[in-house]
């Protein structure tokens, strides 16, 4: 059966772009399709400032939601990174086979590098370690694919990287894992800056969908999208950024396609009130499972403490055989 992992980081309250990119495939489709892990990555979450009762008290609100967009413990295994010890074992090796020029590379280290700059902050070592600890996560589990959004392909290929050169020099130990992207909503953008991705970590509210955003809210925010002085709605990512990225919402709650739901819309009124109501319609079920399930903190522990114990099982026997590969003596 084909193994899949996949991960989010608590540093924020998650957003209609984790959902859309990332989340709702996970339940829809991986987790009735093959043996799949979903994990909170704390330890990620650790890499940019950071407050620690904000980050235990986002790491359970991540858990919870992930449950209440429909993952499964029956199906799946939901778990936190930090509970496993697995993680940071193999992302010590996987530092000893990546080169300091790969981690620089990375799109992600030096768009982050930039905005902890520009907030006065120090650039912490583990930003740049980030996907050493990633690639961890992953060939931990023997994942043979990694569902996630478009900025994360780039992070999923170096995992590659490092999995066959590991197998190359010390023998065959890691499976080597392949990145699924959605076909729609790979990257929803920010609706007040549509150039740059939607990210939970940005500032900027006002762009940005909260899955626990109040109706009225979301509606809000979805009307005040910045699209263009154009009037034609037209699906074109390059041109029209803002237009295309509320197309893309739509089609992915709706189960549609963008160039043809152009058609359908000949305003950016009856696109925006479409799209919103489209929005809508798609969290209210994750809010309302949200809800009961925030009533009952006691059931979402006891998923993640048997999570962690399915995770460390299938984890703790690969990262043996790395450790010896690579040339650790084993305890006695
Ligand atoms: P941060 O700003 O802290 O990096 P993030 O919103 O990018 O947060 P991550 O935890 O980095 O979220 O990513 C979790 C998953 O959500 C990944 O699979 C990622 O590719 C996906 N994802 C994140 N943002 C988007 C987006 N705007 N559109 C589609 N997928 C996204
Ligand atoms: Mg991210």
């Amino acid at each position: 059966m084909t193994r899949v992992f996949s991960g989010i980081k608590p540093t924020g309250h998650l957003t209609l772009g984790n959902y859309l990119g990332a989340m709702r495939q996970w339940a829809a489709v991986d987790q009735h399709q093959a043996d799949a892990l979903f994990c909170v990555v704390d330890l990620h979450g650790m890499t940019v400032d950071h407050d620690p009762a904000r980050l235990r008290r986002l790491t359970r609100q991540a858990a919870t939601l992930l449950l209440a967009a429909g993952l499964d413990p029956e199906l799946c295994t939901v778990f936190v990174q930090s509970h496993v010890d697995e993680h940071t074992r193999l992302s010590y090796v996987m530092e000893c086979v990546a080169t300091d020029g790969e981690m620089r590379r990375m799109i992600q280290y030096k768009e982050k590098v930039a905005s902890e700059g520009a907030r006065g902050r120090g650039v912490r070592l583990s930003l740049l370690t980030y996907p050493a600890l990633m690639a961890a996560d992953i060939l931990a589990y023997g994942a043979d694919e990694v569902p996630v959004g478009d900025d994360q392909a780039q992070h999923v290929e170096l995992t590659r990287d490092l999995a066959v050169r590991f197998n190359q020099r010390y023998g065959h130990t890691f499976v080597v894992p392949k990145a699924t992207v959605p076909a729609v909503a790979a990257r929803v953008m920010n609706l007040q800056d549509p150039t740059s991705k939607m990210g939970k970590s940005d500032d900027s509210g006002p762009g940005i969908v909260y899955l626990l955003d109040e109706p009225d809210v979301i509606r809000k925010k979805v009307m005040r999208a910045v699209t263009d002085s154009g009037r034609e709605v037209v699906y074109d990512r390059e041109e029209r950024p803002g237009v295309a990225n509320l197309l893309e919402i739509l089609a992915a709650c709706t189960d549609g396609n963008p160039e043809s739901l152009a058609t359908v819309h000949d305003s950016y009124g009856a696109l925006k009130q479409a799209t919103a109501e489209a929005v809508l319609e798609t969290l209210r079920p994750v809010q309302a499972r949200h809800k009961e399930l925030c009533a009952d903190p006691g059931y979402v522990e006891e998923v993640l403490r048997h999570g962690a114990e399915k995770a460390r099982a299938i984890a703790r026997p690969i990262v043996d055989t790395a450790y010896r590969a690579i040339g650790l003596l084993p305890p006695g």
